[in-house]
């Protein structure tokens, strides 16, 4: 499957965000964008120019794409599942790809970054309902149960991530029981479980022109 494969980075000063893609790194003052906080390119440490409402709803779109790490013909597919699914658009494009497999085995701690859990995925690392499932996007839905498999739970990476990313606070639409390194999807994940400051509303406003 496709994915963005540039310098990483890049991205994060593009977006004037910290998209958190290299785990630990973007945690100390190696994070590129605390050491060059402007865009990439020539003319990025330009003086700023006042974004048009296109460039905003651009910007915004283009950022939620790189927090979970889809390219722009998969993202459109999730804004046409959104659309037809009752309830706010926005909303269940932000909870779509909250429930990608890659996001929930990050979410569980299993991973320090979405990049590293999309590969511990495609690595066939996990399993949904008992059965080996290396697809990242493949979308849970609530009553699965999402676990390492059990040839995987003596490697030290992860219990080297789940102790590294403790203090991260498991979402409560995942019921995680560490100790069988499995998590129950209790129900799909509502706005105020996505910390990500995403303006979703702007995308739905992009693509509904
Ligand atoms: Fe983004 Fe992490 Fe790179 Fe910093 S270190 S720019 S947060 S990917």
């Amino acid at each position: 499957m496709a994915r963005y494969t540039g310098a990483v980075c890049r991205q994060c000063r593009r977006e004037k965000q910290k998209l958190f893609l290299k785990g630990d790194r973007c945690y100390t003052e190696k994070c590129a964008l605390e050491r060059r906080e402007f865009a990439p390119g020539q003319h990025g440490n330009a003086r700023n120019k006042k974004l048009s409402e296109y460039g905003l709803q651009l910007r915004e779109k283009q950022k939620a794409r790189r927090y979970y790490g889809v390219l722009e013909s998969q993202f459109r597919k999730y804004y046409e599942m959104a659309v037809n699914q009752k309830g706010v658009t926005g909303e269940n494009l932000l909870a779509i790809l909250e429930s990608r497999l890659d996001n929930v085995v990050y979410r569980l701690g299993f991973a320090m970054s979405r990049p590293e859990a999309r590969q511990l995925v495609t690595h066939a690392h996990f399993t949904v309902n008992g059965k080996k499932c290396n697809i990242p996007s493949f979308l849970v839905k609530p009553g699965q149960v999402i676990a390492l498999k059990e040839s995987s739970r003596s490697l030290d990476k992860f219990k080297a991530s789940l102790e590294a990313n403790a203090s991260r606070a498991v979402p409560k639409w995942l019921d995680f029981d560490a100790a069988n390194y499995a998590a129950t999807v209790v129900s799909m994940p509502t706005r105020e479980d996505i910390d990500l400051p995403i303006e979703e509303h702007l995308i739905v406003e992009l693509y509904s022109k």
